[in-house]
């Protein structure tokens, strides 16, 4: 992956020139915290280690696994993650009470995350509260962490509706108690990314210490809130893998990174090939299908639809992708059909089947247009499908003997007897032959249409299953009087059938032999 392969507008470069942006920023995945608040997710204690265990492979710097005071199971699955040794710092969530906290360090995290609303409306209405008794509540519990040898991150819930004064009160309050990280909560997504710069970027003047921010969606711009606050000097940026969250969600890992990484050059450790692989896993476990066109690692984020595009995307990707898919571990996929060019539906089978005769290529793309017209939406898959399809049927009518009828009549008093019907190029041949038994006999039949002595060298049968209706395997070696031999093989749920189709195959293949020598 290099620099030159992503193609970026050019102001945005200028734009940042004299600006000094971090060269590096923690990723603190939420996803199994705030993830989990979202409506009708829950992750099993095994879903949660699962997850961790790949958060951790992406190279996130920390993983919040729960709120441990809200269960003993989540306190379990919190303790769980925290002892399968991952490299990544394990936090837990408490509020400012002793009870939220001691969960925590009976759930043995390395760091825990401790707040309290700071905001006039929720002081009022939600803690009931006023404001000397919450400083009060968060001092002791930052102090109460920091004695029992803990990291501690330090939020003003719904910070960006408080006061700006009572929010520096707060933080610095927090840094003197011993705080190492103040997180900055945007806690219903209710300020824009001018706004979360310049909060960022004052309280790095006024409190100095770590910042963090912690971005919801509410009106979309949880991801570009997130990116303005690391530009404005935040080290560290809360996401969740998918945007998973309450209500509208957290920011999106995988979009956050994309945009630190590629477009501002700010390093988050994370491995970008594994973006697509771990939103899968989330995806399965939360039960929460990101939709198509979602960025990153949506479905359709690296799709191109059929005409100027795909010719485009053809000739050079960067006509129409900002970076290659491969980057975060995505594929590009060519969606062809009703309105494809010639040139296109062309251009990709070649990659795939190598270059084709004009008449068959002609009725490729005539298949492929008459399938696009009636289907929404077809891949390279579909195409290459059809185009298959298209080549095995004109082998098909090629082939020189085809098995018309077959009538094999044996039993334990009669001789069995076979007639076939076969067709041999343009004409017709009808013969019967009886035999030591009905494969024997359906074998001298063909013999005695094709009027020339082709000998079984080898006949191998296998049941492909067991039990009465078992599918029989037939693999033939046969040879012609010049010594030419050719195998054949055939699978049914009938022996005499699988024998014949086999020795038909075998045939064809000494035919084409023929063909090829001239003969
Ligand atoms: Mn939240």
């Amino acid at each position: 992956m290099t620099s030159t392969r992503v193609f970026l507008s050019p102001i945005v470069s200028e734009v940042w020139k004299d600006v000094e942006k971090p060269s590096k920023v923690d990723i603190f995945d939420t996803t199994l915290r705030d993830g989990e608040q979202t409506p009708g997710t829950s992750f099993k204690t095994d879903e949660k280690v699962k997850i961790a265990e790949s958060l951790d492979r992406l190279g996130v710097s920390v993983i919040e696994a729960g709120f441990p005071a809200n269960s003993p199971e989540e306190e379990r699955a919190v303790k769980e993650v925290a002892s399968i040794g991952l490299r990544a710092k394990v936090c837990g969530l408490a509020r400012c009470v002793k009870r939220d906290i001691d969960a925590c360090i009976r759930a043995d995290v390395d760091r825990v995350h401790v707040f309290i609303a700071t905001s006039n409306i929720h002081l009022k209405y939600k803690l009931k509260m006023d404001v000397e008794e919450a400083l009060e509540k968060a001092v002791d519990s930052i102090e109460y962490v920091k004695t029992h040898g803990l990291e501690c991150e330090f939020s003003c819930e719904d910070a960006t509706r408080t006061p700006y004064d009572r929010l520096v009160k707060f933080y610095t309050e927090a840094v003197k108690t011993g705080a190492d990280v103040l997180n900055v909560p945007d806690t219903v997504g209710a300020v824009d990314p001018w706004g979360m710069y310049e909060l960022v970027r004052r309280l790095k003047r006024d409190v100095g210490a770590p910042i963090s921010v912690h971005c919801h969606n509410d009106f979309g711009l949880a991801v570009a809130n997130t990116v303005a606050g690391v530009l404005a000097g935040a080290s560290q940026a809360h996401v969740t893998v998918n945007g998973l969250g309450e209500r509208a969600g957290n920011a999106a890992l995988e979009q956050v990174v994309a945009v630190l990484e590629l477009m501002h050059g700010v390093k988050t450790g994370v491995n970008m090939g594994m973006l697509t692989e771990v939103s899968k896993l989330v995806q399965k476990y939360s039960l929460i299908q990101v939709p198509p066109n979602f960025p990153i690692v949506g479905e359709n984020a690296f799709s191109h639809e059929a005409g100027i595009h795909v010719h485009g995307i053809l000739e050079a990707a960067p006509c129409y992708e900002p970076f290659p898919p491969e980057v975060v571990g995505q594929e590009r996929k060519i969606v062809l059909g009703k309105h494809t060019g010639r040139h296109a539906v062309e251009a990709f089978i070649e990659t795939r089947l190598g270059k084709l005769p004009e008449d068959l290529m002609d009725e490729i793309v005539m298949r492929v247009k008459e399938v696009g017209a009636r289907k929404k939406r077809m891949l390279e898959e579909d195409v290459l499908a059809i185009a298959e399809d298209v080549v095995e049927r004109r082998m098909e009518r090629e082939k020189h003997v085809r098995l018309e009828e077959i009538v094999v009549v044996t039993g334990n008093k009669v001789t069995p007897t076979a007639s076939v019907q076969l067709r041999v190029g343009d004409t017709v041949k009808v013969a019967a032959g009886i035999g030591v038994g009905p494969v024997d006999a359906a074998a001298k039949a063909i013999q005695n249409a094709l009027n020339e002595e082709i000998s079984l060298l080898k006949y191998d049968l296998k049941a492909v299953s067991g039990g009465a209706d078992a599918l029989a395997y037939v693999e033939v070696l046969v040879e012609d009087l010049t010594g030419e031999r050719a195998k054949g093989s055939a699978v049914t749920g009938d022996i005499v059938m699988s024998s014949v189709e086999a020795i038909v195959e075998g045939v064809n293949r000494l035919y084409v032999r023929r063909l090829r020598k001239g003969g």
